[in-house]
């Protein structure tokens, strides 16, 4: 039987009044109907810790549909059910969103596939899950409310801060738990206990056999996280980047993943370019995960980039005739993964230029608007960063003699 032990006065404490009294309502409004309720996931594991969490997941034993709907007749606010998950959204009428699910077990027919699910107990719903510090509940229900059920010790492992899988074969069903182990690792500054150590680095090679979808979904969550770089070094210990790459990440790597996050990047796909840039086969490698046209384009034009042939002792206008036609972010992570300084004074002088000559200066003095102006401001970019056009007095002066040509 469970470790047993209530926190209703934790749950008081921790949780807004608001939050609180709704919680004891859809406990009593459970028991009018015979149903066991529960919280659970993060949320129950961030109430033990003390640490805010807003995402309030609730599972019953019966149908999580039907309750959510019970929900809405009793208390108000609206419902919207995924009838192909089994799951409801509720949002409460003070607009509190609330998921509500039906307890379910999952099979998995291979590994590196999504299970197929079926409606179960509570307890087959929190085996299913993916540590133990994530698969304890807390009863909703009247005379047992928060009452922690605990089935896998997860509050030991709060204890003793510590990842564990609950069964051996975890991460073969689901490889991208290997990502999120890493994730909550580094969030709590835990470590993965041994034998979860173990198993996540034999099955580190089967994250290839993981969608691109789902991998980069599990990335960017990771990414999200603060301590990113140790999360990025720990998947580097686990194998996983010699699995999937045949690297292993250097401190270059780290620093340019540093200068990518400083750039605020969300895109997961920026951060495995960052990793295997330096690779000859670079873009063999991370093609398999340029899901949208943002990325295909950019690894085109970084092909492009790769193939010019500048002079390390070209002037900065001699750079921007070659840079100028790609995308000026594009430019900008080509100059960071490449570390090129004379790149890297280009891009910076080239973003600070002041602006001396504006649309109207052109008309003024007598040139149709048309494609001439582009060429005009391209022109004085150049002599710009060349510095031999410095004022906004010598930017006129040019263009009178300009002028003169044109005409
Ligand atoms: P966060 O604090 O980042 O929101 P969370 O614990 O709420 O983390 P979610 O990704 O929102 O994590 O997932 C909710 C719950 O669903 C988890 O606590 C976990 O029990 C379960 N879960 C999610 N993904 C998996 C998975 N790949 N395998 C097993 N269980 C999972």
């Amino acid at each position: 039987s469970p470790k047993e032990n209530t926190i209703k006065g934790l749950i008081e404490k921790q949780v807004s009044a608001e939050v609180y009294a709704l919680l004891l309502q859809i406990g009593s409004l459970a028991d009018e109907h015979d149903i066991h309720i529960y919280l659970i996931g993060g949320i129950v594991r961030d109430l033990l810790l003390n640490r805010p969490n807003e995402d309030i997941d609730i599972v019953v034993e019966g149908n999580g549909i039907e309750f959510a709907q019970l929900l809405e007749q009793k208390l108000g606010g609206q419902v919207k059910v995924h009838e192909k998950f089994g799951t409801a959204v509720w949002t409460t009428p003070t607009s509190l969103k609330l998921d509500i699910v039906t307890c379910r077990t999952e099979y998995y027919d291979s590994p590196a596939t999504l299970p197929i699910v079926k409606a179960s107990n509570l307890r087959e719903d929190l085996r299913r899950r993916d540590f133990t510090i994530n698969a304890m509940a807390i009863q909703l229900n009247k005379n047992n409310f928060g009452l922690i059920i605990d089935y896998f010790q997860g509050q030991d492992d709060l204890t003793s801060k510590k990842i564990r899988i609950l069964h051996t074969l975890s991460f073969i069903e689901d490889p991208t738990r290997i990502i999120r182990a890493v994730r909550f690792a580094t969030r709590f500054n835990y470590v993965l206990a041994k034998q979860t150590r173990n198993l996540a680095i034999d099955a580190s090679a089967l994250l290839k056999q993981v969608s691109a979808t789902r991998f980069l979904h599990e990335l960017k969550l990771l990414l999200s996280e603060n301590a990113i770089i140790s999360g990025i070094d720990m998947l580097n210990e686990l194998g996983v980047w010699k699995s999937l790459f045949g690297i292993n990440v250097t401190e270059k790597q780290l620093d340019i993943i540093r200068a990518v996050k400083g750039r605020n990047e969300e895109d997961p796909f920026v951060y495995l370019l960052a990793l295997i840039f330096d690779k000859s086969n670079w873009k063999h490698l991370v093609s398999r995960y340029a899901l949208t046209a943002n990325n295909q384009q950019l690894i085109r034009q970084l092909e492009a980039m790769e193939e010019i042939n500048w002079d390390s002792k070209a002037t900065l206008s001699e750079l921007h005739e070659v840079f100028a036609p790609y995308q000026n972010n594009n430019v900008n992570l080509f100059a960071l993964l490449t570390q090129e300084p004379l790149l890297e004074t280009y891009i910076e002088k080239a973003s600070t230029l002041p602006v001396l000559l504006t649309g109207k200066d052109l008309m003024a003095n007598g040139i149709k608007p048309g494609p001439t102006y582009s060429d005009i401001f391209h022109q004085l970019t150049c002599l710009q960063l060349d510095e031999e056009i410095n004022t906004k007095e010598e930017a006129h002066d040019w263009l009178l003699t300009l002028h003169k040509k044109i005409r």
